[in-house]
């Protein structure tokens, strides 16, 4: 039996305030100001994506950017035998498909960076070495599919061909076809319904052969004046002389081509209220032109040196020369510690790198109701509710994640939220239904901080991707801050 006493210390003690965590969309936490300058970044975004159409054109167009706000080649400055100076903006071009940019900050580089990396490569086909193929007066571009993709969806729709293509005597000739209203496209045929009863009973993933990715590109022989009794296959021969008097090319030269077909056309506003973006390509352009715009427009001389990387590969694996599994950061960082500090030594590099911290701004999958069965709706991210913390990827039990540490996730937290960054924290989707990965765990292998962030996508990999406005304009204001953190 309580006393008197005990009793009225019982009623003071009120039940204490609890929080609950819930994920709504976001546009009502935005003022008239903050809309205006969202929709104003999503109309410089789509320009951007409209025309970035490959890994070497967004890397030119970021570079071409950087250039205008007052960045300066690295290697050039290393050449003049100059020394960095905080406040100072670099950047260093890895082979023309990765980008590394640089302010540096106050504090020796030692003590950390503060980056930001995103992707610049996207699924795409890309032209076989030997590609132009003839059957029955058709030509076609024979493909080999870069990164993941569902196939059908690449069928039947208007395409565009980008890339460069280097000539026996090594100079570059720079094609583009199919962008303009006035350029012709190309395509893949799709079988009719009519005859599609035995497709029609294929499972999806086999329905649709890699290797059958046969781009259209031609259907009229060569003109009998023209015609080269040698040459059996006419139509080729139309394109090929066609190719030699527009660009000089010969057959051979495409053994030193980089092609790619792409689908055509601009990104464009979705939606009958405007809310979201359609477009190829926002994984992960999106994320990479937040990245470079953030680092554009973040305030002041930094203590820590920012940094971003735009980078090539990520959709195969990370591999190769521009890849972030090469040395190519690690190298420039140690670049940066070389023209910031007196004396150059490995240890340095190594802190540098390993007392970084990152933000892995890639794209995410949003919780799509017409995919219920495969989502996890509370854990999965949600259109417009904001940029999206992914603490972890892989497959099978996390497996191949960089899983971030609860420590890194709380300041990173407590950036956005003081700096009022609409974000929600998410996961791939129901355990153990697929997996994937991004480049978090090639910078987390120096021992820095890394987690990755960015937008979520409807049809991520599908030929038109899906982004709210709200996410891609919250990716950029959380680089922002985390670059004036
Ligand atoms: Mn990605
Ligand atoms: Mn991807």
């Amino acid at each position: 039996m309580a006393t008197k006493k005990n009793t009225k210390k019982a009623e003071e003690k009120k039940a204490p305030a609890v929080n609950l965590w819930k994920r709504e969309q976001g546009w009502d936490k935005l003022d008239e100001k903050e809309l205006k300058q969202l929709e104003t970044y999503c109309d410089e975004y789509i320009q951007f994506l409209s025309k970035a159409k490959t890994e070497r054109i967004a890397h030119d167009i970021a570079l071409d950017m950087a250039i205008k706000n007052g960045f300066e080649n690295l290697d050039e400055l290393n050449k003049e035998g100059k020394k960095l100076k905080p406040g100072m903006k670099v950047y260093r071009s890895c082979y023309g498909k990765t980008l590394f940019l640089a302010q540096i900050g106050k504090e020796p580089l030692e003590n950390g960076l503060n980056l930001v990396g995103a992707h610049i490569d996207c699924p795409r086909l890309d032209a076989k070495p030997f590609p132009l193929v003839e059957d029955d007066k058709l030509l076609f571009i024979d493909t080999h599919y870069y990164g993941g993709i569902k196939k059908y969806q690449w069928t039947t729709i208007p395409l565009a061909l980008h890339g460069v293509v280097f000539k026996k005597d090594g100079t570059k000739v720079q094609i583009s076809i199919g962008e303009d209203p006035s350029d012709p496209v190309l395509t893949i045929t799709d079988l009719l319904p009519h005859l599609g009863n035995d497709q029609a009973a294929k499972p999806l993933g086999t329905a649709f052969q890699g290797d059958a990715l046969n781009v259209l590109i031609a259907s009229r022989p060569v003109d009998k004046a023209k015609d080269d009794k040698d040459i059996g296959e006419k139509t080729k021969l139309r394109i090929l002389l066609m190719l030699k008097e527009k660009y000089g090319i010969e057959e051979e030269d495409f053994a030193s081509a980089e092609l790619e077909i792409v689908p055509a056309g601009p990104a464009r506003h979705l939606g009958l209220d405007k809310s979201m973006i359609l477009g190829y390509g926002h994984d992960d352009r999106v994320c990479a032109f937040a990245t470079i715009k953030a680092m554009f427009d973040a305030k002041g001389i930094p203590n820590r040196t920012r940094a971003a990387v735009i980078c090539d590969k990520e959709e195969i694996g990370s591999y190769g020369q521009t890849g972030m599994d090469s040395t190519f950061m690690e190298n420039t960082v140690a670049e940066l510690v070389n023209l910031t500090q007196d004396t150059y030594s490995d240890l340095q590099v190594r802190r540098a790198l390993e007392r970084s911290n990152m933000l892995s701004a890639d794209v995410c999958a949003l919780h799509d109701p017409a995919f219920g069965d495969v989502s996890s709706p509370n854990n999965m991210p949600k259109i417009n509710c904001g940029v999206a913390l992914i603490k972890y990827t892989g497959s099978r039990g996390k497996g191949g994640s960089s899983d971030a540490s609860a420590e890194f996730v709380s300041q990173v937290r407590k950036i956005f939220n003081d700096n009022k960054v609409i974000w929600q924290m998410g996961e791939l989707g129901k355990v153990d239904v697929g997996g994937g990965g991004t480049i978090a765990l090639y910078l987390a292998r120096y021992g820095m901080n890394v987690i990755d962030c960015g937008v979520g996508l409807f049809s991520m990999h599908a030929p038109m991707e899906t982004a709210g406005k709200l996410d891609v304009y919250m990716a950029y204001k959380a680089y922002k801050a985390f670059y004036e953190a």
